[in-house]
């Protein structure tokens, strides 16, 4: 990528912090959400490592996840203002991350509701991946 995209976010002091994680900021820029896997145990993580948590592996490589997942747990912030919504997402290919519920109506949040990757921008510049709540037979 080579728009001044990057080089802004490049200019974040988190993701300039973590430029291991360069990779997985240039895919949220795209919309697309990246877990890293292990090529020994082939087993993927979450947050991103450069050693495998598994099994120690350092053949660790970025993958594309799905973007899809389910609430694991959440809690409502509701002294916040306005109001959000904190949650565990476990994603369709294991891992679980803490995320943001956003774009739902508070109800529908709920454990085991399915969820799918949103990408907004943040205050400091960089996309980042959000989760709202979506209707899937699954
Ligand atoms: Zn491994």
């Amino acid at each position: 990528m080579s728009d001044t995209r990057l080089q802004d976010h490049l200019t974040d002091p988190f993701a300039k912090a973590y430029p291991e994680t360069r990779e997985f900021w240039e895919a949220a820029e795209r919309d697309e959400l990246l877990l890293k896997s292990c090529e020994d145990c082939h087993q993927p993580h979450w947050y991103p490592r450069v050693v495998c948590p598994h099994c120690g592996s350092p053949a660790t490589i970025w993958v594309k996840a799905s973007g899809r997942g389910t609430v694991y747990s959440y809690s409502r912030v509701e002294r916040a203002d306005p109001p959000y919504t904190l949650a565990y997402v476990r994603l369709e290919e294991g891992p679980t991350l803490i995320t943001n519920i956003i774009d739902s109506d508070w109800p529908s949040v709920r454990i085991d509701a399915s969820v799918q990757a949103v990408f907004r921008r943040t205050q400091e510049g960089r996309k980042m991946p959000f989760f709202k709540v979506v209707d899937r037979a699954d």
